[in-house]
């Protein structure tokens, strides 16, 4: 099994985590991808400004449905900072049985550039290839730090979650943000006010 790990605080998550996964399915023929919600984020100095349970919520309303993508709790349900290494340990140890395993860490280029201060990076390069998102032609290889890995292009939406919870604060619309359902799960639990 070849599958795609992207992690990230999603609060919420929104189209261009959509757009930029699903590229990455279609440009390394992934059988699927695994949408981790951090518990917290060990470089994110502010604590996310939905709880937990909320943002796994919202990260299933926008992928329910769709076989492509399966959305895993392990960080979430673990607590505390969530550590990358940590859950890709986890991940090989579900599918030891699976020789055949290819895990693939997908980074936007934002996270990717901060790789070097993560815990145990060369740990984490061991258990996954490392794959930055890019939106612009780059060499294929990529070194982060003493971490090598491949860019792949794939669409980058001008849009991120701080965004949206700035729109939301403003009483502006989100629609064409965030799927509808997702939309929809912040309005019922008035998320962002
Ligand atoms: P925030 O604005 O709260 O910092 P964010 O929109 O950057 O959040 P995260 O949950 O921190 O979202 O991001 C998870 C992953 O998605 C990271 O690897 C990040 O680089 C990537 N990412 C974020 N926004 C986009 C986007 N518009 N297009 C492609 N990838 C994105």
């Amino acid at each position: 099994m070849r599958i795609g790990i992207f992690g990230g605080t999603f609060d919420p998550p929104h189209v261009g985590h959509l757009l930029a996964a699903s590229d990455a399915i279609e440009a390394l023929a992934l059988d699927r991808v695994l949408l981790i919600p951090a518990a917290q984020q060990p470089l994110k100095a502010d604590s996310a400004a939905a709880p937990a349970r909320d943002r796994l919520a919202m990260v299933r309303a926008m992928v329910e449905g769709d076989a492509r993508f399966a959305v895993d709790p392990v960080e979430i349900e673990r607590g505390g900072l969530s550590y990358t290494v940590e859950t890709l340990r986890v991940l090989h140890e579900r599918w030891r049985a699976d020789k055949q395993l290819a895990l693939f860490l997908l980074l936007g280029a934002d996270a990717a550039v901060t790789l070097p201060k993560w815990r145990e990076p060369e740990a984490i390069a061991a258990l996954a290839e490392i794959v930055v998102l890019t939106r612009s032609a780059h060499p294929a290889t990529v070194a982060v730090g003493q971490i090598s890995g491949q860019w792949i292009t794939t669409r980058r939406v001008d849009l991120s979650s701080t965004e949206i919870r700035a729109r939301v604060r403003a009483a502006k619309s989100i629609h064409g943000f965030v799927p509808d359902k997702v939309a929809a799960y912040i309005a019922g639990a008035g998320l962002y006010r």
